[in-house]
């Protein structure tokens, strides 16, 4: 069976590495923020070319933490509407509802998956003060078009970059340097993954930074001194250690993984299957390598059976849970046929060339 991911596989390479930096932590006296914190926040700060980062306890916490720190410097107010993708994943929403603000669910591009720019131009309404984009599975999302509407809308501009840690624009300015601020996750599974739950804000705002930092600690400015009401949020002191060994090798994982992605494309010609399209393939790190199909579930099956794991991502929509009643009425028909099309097929940095192939074989002999 080729696993759709094996993170035991991905995690082997470190071994060694690992082992020594959980020595060093032991050995350190210091489990909460101490040195591996500090350089990791410095070296990822350097990696996305931002001022600032602000290692936090995961993804989710980090987009909460910059929803909370808006509202704290009077940019936000609860009941502000976000607009935000209807197809992400919705740990992306809930940050949204988390904080007290209103989602307001903009349908995507069905060619490139990621927010559509027009559809958020009739979104806007006097209550809108911010986007969340998503770079979802890996692309970037139509950057110059989302500046250009926050610019002349006054609107934040937030992106979640959970799925795509390093991806860099045509301008060479990295995810997580092409809004007002960025959240990360690390969750195992992400292009750049920890041991357990893990991630990051990244800013050149020196104002929002410095709320962000207090903010995840508590509140406090020091030792007994609590200027804001915070929270326990902070990035893990070995997670920050397990991560800066795998930063390093980030962007060899990540080129890897786009030359399986053009393989793919290349040679899944299929007449059962549409493959995703790119303005620009440069634009993209592949955290998935998602395919549409009119029979998504036989498909999927069939894989199974011939030993090809592959995931949904994701079967149902944000708007279609009973967790967001509010929305079931809702009609996102893009979104929704999404749904029942996408199928990813296993990609990542370790997948041998039989295995390449063997998926390819499968996935053309679908009939
Ligand atoms: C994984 C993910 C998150 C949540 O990250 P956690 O670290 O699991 O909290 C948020 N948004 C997107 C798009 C994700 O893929």
């Amino acid at each position: 069976m080729i696993k759709f991911l094996d993170l035991k596989r991905l995690n082997a390479q470190y071994h060694e590495e690992f082992k020594n930096q959980f020595e060093r932590f032991l050995n350190s006296g210091t489990y909460i923020l101490g040195d591996q914190v500090i350089s990791f926040e410095k070296e990822y700060a350097n990696y996305c070319g931002t001022k600032h980062c602000i290692g936090v306890s995961s993804g989710l916490d980090a987009l909460q933490l910059i929803f909370e720190a808006y509202k704290i410097l009077g940019f936000l107010k609860k009941g502000d509407e976000i607009i935000v993708p209807a197809n992400t994943y919705i740990a992306t929403v809930l940050a949204i509802t988390n904080t007290g603000f209103k989602p307001v669910l903009v349908e995507p591009d069905i060619t490139s998956f990621n927010i559509n720019p027009n559809e958020i131009l009739k979104a806007i309404t006097l209550k809108t003060k911010a986007i969340l984009g998503v770079h979802l599975y890996g692309q970037l999302y139509n950057v110059e078009a989302l500046e250009v509407i926050s610019k002349k809308h006054n609107l934040l501009l937030i992106e979640d970059v959970a799925q795509a840690q390093g991806a860099m624009n045509i301008d060479g300015r990295k995810a997580g340097n092409i809004s007002h601020v960025a959240a990360f996750s690390f969750y195992p599974t992400k292009n750049l993954g920890a041991l357990g739950d893990a991630g990051a804000v990244t800013t050149n705002n020196e104002e929002l930074a410095n709320v962000i930092y207090k903010l995840r600690n508590y509140g406090r400015e020091s030792s007994y001194i609590n200027h804001v009401k915070g929270f326990n949020c902070r990035l893990d002191e070995i997670q920050a250690a397990f991560l800066r060994v795998k930063l390093k090798d980030l962007d060899i994982a990540n080129k890897k993984r786009k030359e399986i992605a053009k393989q793919y494309l290349k040679e899944l010609n299929s007449s059962n299957i549409i493959l995703p399209k790119y303005s620009n393939i440069e634009q993209h790190v592949f955290h998935l390598f998602v395919i549409r199909s009119k029979r998504r579930d036989e498909l999927k099956n069939y894989l199974n059976k011939k030993g090809v794991e592959t995931l949904i991502h994701y079967p149902i929509p944000i708007h279609k849970q009973s967790a967001y009643k509010e929305f079931n009425k809702l009609s996102l028909p893009i979104t929704e046929q999404l749904h029942g099309e996408v199928l990813s097929l296993p990609l990542h940095q370790l997948l041998t060339d039989d295995e390449i192939k063997m998926i390819i074989e499968n996935v053309l002999a679908f009939k």
